[in-house]
């Protein structure tokens, strides 16, 4: 199957999911509905200082979400976090770098081009440090990347895990590659296309 056509379809599979999963869980929801703070809300009240254990923020995405999401958890967390991510007031590769920093998610490297985007994270948060499980799971970076270089190129950004601490490797690689689809999407043939 065509890569380009694949990753579209895996796109538009997890918007119908989301909606879906939100339907779902509506019905099952308590009368009182939540009013939760904005994203602007939440990084002006929160001071640089304030710190939660590394623990948690691994247990929300390896342990609580996939209580109810089971395997969908890795498509749905990139899903909403590269949506989430479009209201951090994230408009430069050095601002997402210095968000990841600031967020102390990792030390970000990024490298864009006309051809390919290639973004390397050392020492991530998520997994730094972790059993190796042997697949990768750094969805919530790799949907924040996603989503701000979308809207720094103003083209689709799709990239795939392809170096992760889990699977074994010192750093969390992404990649994806122009052609002659619209867009930055995961290629097998990324360096040297099969033309
Ligand atoms: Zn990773």
């Amino acid at each position: 199957m065509d890569m380009t056509l694949r990753s579209q379809e895996e796109v538009s599979l997890a918007t119908v999911f989301a909606r879906t999963l939100r339907s779902v869980i509506a019905l099952t929801a308590a009368q009182d509905r939540r009013v939760y703070p904005d994203s602007g809300e939440i990084l002006r009240a929160s001071r640089d200082d304030e710190t939660a254990p590394a623990a948690l923020v691994r247990l929300l995405q390896f342990s609580i979400l996939p209580e109810i999401l089971g395997e969908s958890a890795g498509p749905a967390i990139y899903l909403a976090a590269k949506r989430s991510s479009r209201d951090l007031g994230i408009s430069s590769i050095q601002g997402l770098k210095d968000w990841f920093s600031r967020m102390r998610l990792g030390e970000l490297e990024v490298e864009l081009d006309e051809e390919r985007v290639l973004v390397k994270l050392t020492r991530a948060l998520s997994v730094d440090g972790l059993p190796r499980t042997g697949t990768p799971v750094c969805d919530v970076e790799r949907g924040i990347i996603d989503g701000v270089l979308e809207d720094i190129t103003g083209t689709e950004v799709l990239t795939k895990e392809t170096l992760c601490w889990s699977l074994g490797d010192t750093v969390c690689q992404f990649e994806g590659y122009a052609g002659r689809q619209a867009g930055y999407l995961y290629n097998e043939n990324g360096f040297n296309p099969a033309e």
